[in-house]
């Protein structure tokens, strides 16, 4: 058996080999119906662009497969499927400047990411693989449509929309970056009023907000969709003016109200034709022209300059019974609030700089420590607003938290105020006036209205056509298609319309989790019982690039599914943890750049597995790290050095062939008796078992190189040895392989369990250290005696207790004193 096996590592042999026995022998197929403890490990799946897999998608993937791979060496039933997200403006775009048509190219794409993704050897069951673009697929996102139209979830209203015309297309807040397209920086963005399809999804913001806090996620990824829902609490408050009309202002700081010397409107606010006086009229009107044509989105950064014009009218500031000028300018939106504000310049920024430029008057009504009703305002910006009132009639001196309260339930019993919430969250503009992408299942009927296309008619197959590039009339390509769009109204037969924009791609990425395990049925969008059975997702990894969109759209699908009857859960994914980021010696990857790390290059050169590790290795998962060159050779290395320990391993258990592991030096007694090794493995285990649980792959790793070095010094037996190949299979999947069946065994690594360790043997040895966060005592390490800094500063981050107390916070200080304690100061608490 052993002479057909060569004596030195060759990765692409063991590769190939190890590839063609798991699609022989199904070893990464999952028994969905059967298994016993399911364990659904999701990873986001990617886009299949023309550049081929990048390596941050390698360094994504690699991380979920390491876990997804030690859950089922830890006995779970792991069930890892992929797929591609292939719709969207992206392969579209793409697509135009090739003049290949994206029915042409997404297919050889999605072809090219396939190999790819097999060559790094994840435990993908690639039999539950689905695209977007299948029309298998998106008739069940068409079906999804439909079911939150029927519950009222879908419809359509009028809404200002960013519109970039080199893209020819509405784009996302996010997209705008500085007024400019972020396709094309170049490009400024417009601003244009269009009937769109939305989802309801500020239905669900105070669900979408309470769940947050039971879910078991990256604190990060918490806080990124907290803030992006911004609920902010404060009240309505009514100014009325001469004429009879009340102009209501939201604001979370109606403890401020004495200091409002002025009011702002936006320029669209339905109140200001009635407002302006004869003589400010044309200004007015020139002014609103003027805005319209500016994009939404540098209107809300706010430029330094601030513009805005006076409407002549005035209205009573209700706190003082003063009036007070109304203005327009364009730094108020209709989108947030009531559209009207409150200007108290003497505390807020925007306010200030405007009050500045048109010379309004400005007062202080909040005292910081050492102020009062007398302290001069900072000429250059206004005042911080957090201390007691002044210049506040009766309430004066009261802190502003309670003042705020106060003056709000006064002017309640007059019927001028309401205490209300506002949300940051608006409602999801589904529409897109494009091509790529699933026709929006509605036929639009003069009698009946918009009616969903029955759902035994679908998939609305998105036609052919050879002309998918946009015009700048804002409509899609499909519109350009009568002998499509013209259909018979499904309710009364009288000839209709059909809907000619295309979904988000977003929506096609809202469910997919849902669709894996019955990727295979035709009947169903995905099986009860299977669904009852393997969701919520049990473990998802991904970006933080998609906390706000992805991960909060498919949260609302979700609970929105739930509602109307589809899904017994409310929330998708039970464990979400952010993978970091990588970059290139201290850069962003770029194209410009010329760093860019083309992942087949490096396969080719070091394998699969060498690769997987080596930016494993390069830091903390969650945080990233910084990719050169010249390390990747250090994981070579490690590995030969395994491989070493493996052959030394097989001619051990052969009489008369050296105990050493065929290198000279070690030959005769060994240094490390075989005790101190035993040790010393039960640590490993620990410390690997426990890192790759908390996805510290980067110290698990370190601790096998520990450990085979020290293995190198004494005589490896199969007792020894043995576990370390176990514990690198969810690493380095074919090595592992190839090395566990040089061991003698005949079945799969991957059917093996994970090792136990002796809790006693693993602990000979430690010392007990406390932990301090900020001088309280937040946990206890057991470490070897002598243990370094480092590794205990390591250690004490790494701890669950301890990193709770840390909550991403920087480390501004550590006081260590060896064998006893580490202490850690850090900034904001
Ligand atoms: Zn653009
Ligand atoms: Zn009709």
């Amino acid at each position: 058996m052993h002479d057909s096996h060569p004596h030195e590592y060759d990765p692409q042999a063991v590769e190939t080999t190890w590839q063609r026995r798991w699609d022989e022998r199904g070893t990464n197929r999952t028994d969905l119906a059967g298994a016993g403890r399911p364990f659904y490990n999701l990873m986001m799946f990617p886009y299949p662009s023309a550049e081929g897999l990048h390596v941050g998608n390698v360094f994504a993937f690699t991380g979920a497969d390491i876990y997804g791979r030690f859950r089922r060496l830890r006995g779970d039933d792991v069930f890892e499927p992929l797929g591609f997200d292939a719709f969207g403006i992206h392969s579209e775009n793409f697509a135009l400047k090739l003049g290949v048509h994206p029915g042409e190219l997404i297919p050889r794409n999605i072809e090219r990411f396939r190999q790819q993704l097999r060559r790094i050897g994840l435990m993908v069951d690639w039999r539950y693989e689905l695209s977007t673009t299948d029309p298998a697929y998106y008739k069940w996102t068409q079906w999804i449509f439909v079911q939150l139209f029927k519950a009222g979830l879908a419809f359509r209203k009028k809404g200002a929309v960013n519109w970039c015309p080199a893209c020819k297309t509405v784009l996302a807040n996010e997209q705008v970056i500085n007024g400019y397209c972020e396709r094309h920086p170049d490009v400024k963005v417009e601003q244009r009023v269009l009937e769109q399809w939305y989802f309801g999804i500020t239905k669900y913001t105070e669900r979408l907000l309470a769940n947050l806090e039971q879910l078991d996620w990256s604190s990060s990824t918490r806080q990124l969709q907290t803030n992006w829902i911004g609920r902010s609490d404060g009240a309505e408050l009514a100014f009325e003016t001469p004429g009879g009309q009340r102009i209501t202002v939201f604001t979370t700081r109606p403890d401020t109200l004495y200091g409002a010397t002025y009011m702002v409107l936006a320029p669209e606010h339905p109140l200001v034709d009635a407002l302006a006086t004869a003589e400010q009229r044309s200004t007015v009107r020139a002014y609103q022209r003027a805005v319209a044509a500016k994009d939404i989105v540098s209107r809300k950064v706010g430029e330094k300059e601030k513009s805005g014009v006076f409407t002549g009218a005035y209205a009573r500031n209700p706190a003082t019974g003063q009036s007070i000028p109304v203005w327009i300018a364009d730094y108020v939106l209709m989108e947030y609030g009531t559209g009207a504000i409150m200007a108290v310049p003497g505390h807020d920024e925007r306010d200030h700089a405007f009050a500045m430029q048109y010379k309004l008057p400005i007062m202080r009504v909040v005292a910081g420590p050492g102020q009062n009703a007398a302290s001069p305002l900072p000429a250059a910006e206004p005042d911080i607003a957090d201390g007691h009132l002044v210049n506040s009639g009766e309430f004066d001196g009261q802190p502003w938290e309670q003042a705020k309260r106060a003056i709000t339930a006064k002017l309640e019993r007059q019927g001028l105020a309401r205490a209300v919430v506002n949300y940051r969250l608006h409602d999801w503009c589904i529409s897109r006036q494009r091509y790529w992408g699933p026709p929006i299942p509605i036929i639009h009927c003069d009698s009946c209205g918009p009616v969903a296309v029955p759902e035994q008619d679908l998939p609305v197959l998105l036609p052919y056509v050879a002309d998918t590039r946009p015009d700048d009339s804002g409509i899609s390509p499909l519109a350009r298609h009568e002998e499509w769009y013209r259909v018979a109204c499904p309710k009364c037969g009288k000839l209709g319309r059909r809907e000619t924009d295309v979904s988000d791609t977003f929506l096609d990425s809202a469910w997919y989790f849902l669709r894996y395990p019955s990727a295979d049925r035709a009947d169903v969008p995905f099986d009860a019982g299977l669904t009852r059975k393997w969701l919520p997702v049990t473990s998802y990894i991904g970006g933080n690039e998609h906390a706000v969109l992805h991960l909060l759209y498919s949260r609302f699908i979700t609970m929105a599914l739930k509602d109307i009857g589809h899904v017994p859960f409310d929330e998708p994914f039970t464990r979400f943890r952010a993978h970091g980021t990588i970059v290139k010696d201290g850069a962003k990857m770029s194209k410009s750049r010329g760093n860019v790390v083309v992942p087949d290059e490096y396969i080719a050169k070091w394998g699969a597995d060498t690769f997987r590790m080596y930016l494993m290795f390069l830091g903390p998962y969650q945080e990233g790290g910084d990719f050169q060159d010249k390390g990747i050779s250090g994981i070579r290395r490690f590995l030969d050095k395994v491989w070493g320990v493996v052959q030394a391993c097989r001619r051990a258990d052969v009489p008369q062939v050296e105990t050493g592991i065929g290198d000279e030096r070690h030959a005769g007694t060994p240094a490390r008796p075989y005790a101190e090794l035993e040790r010393l493995l039960h640590r490993t285990i620990r410390k690997v078992t426990t890192d790759t649980e908390l996805l510290d792959y980067n110290t698990a790793i370190a601790a096998m190189m520990e450990y085979v070095n020290a293995l190198r010094e004494g005589a490896p037996t199969a007792a020894l040895v043995e576990p370390l190949v176990v514990m690198l299979a969810p690493y380095a999947p074919h090595f592992a392989e190839e090395c566990w069946e040089r061991l003698g065994h005949s079945a799969s690594v991957m059917d093996e369990r994970w090792p136990a360790f002796d809790p006693a043997l693993a602990s000979a040895g430690d010392v007990e250290l406390v932990v301090q966060v900020n001088g309280k005592v937040r946990g206890r390490l057991q470490l070897p005696r002598g243990a370094p800094e480092e590794q205990a500063v390591a250690a004490a981050k790494a701890d669950p207790g301890v990193r709770r107390f840390i909550d991403g916070n920087a480390i501004k200080k550590v006081i260590f004193v060896q064998d006893r304690l580490v202490s850690l100061v850090i900034e904001g608490r």
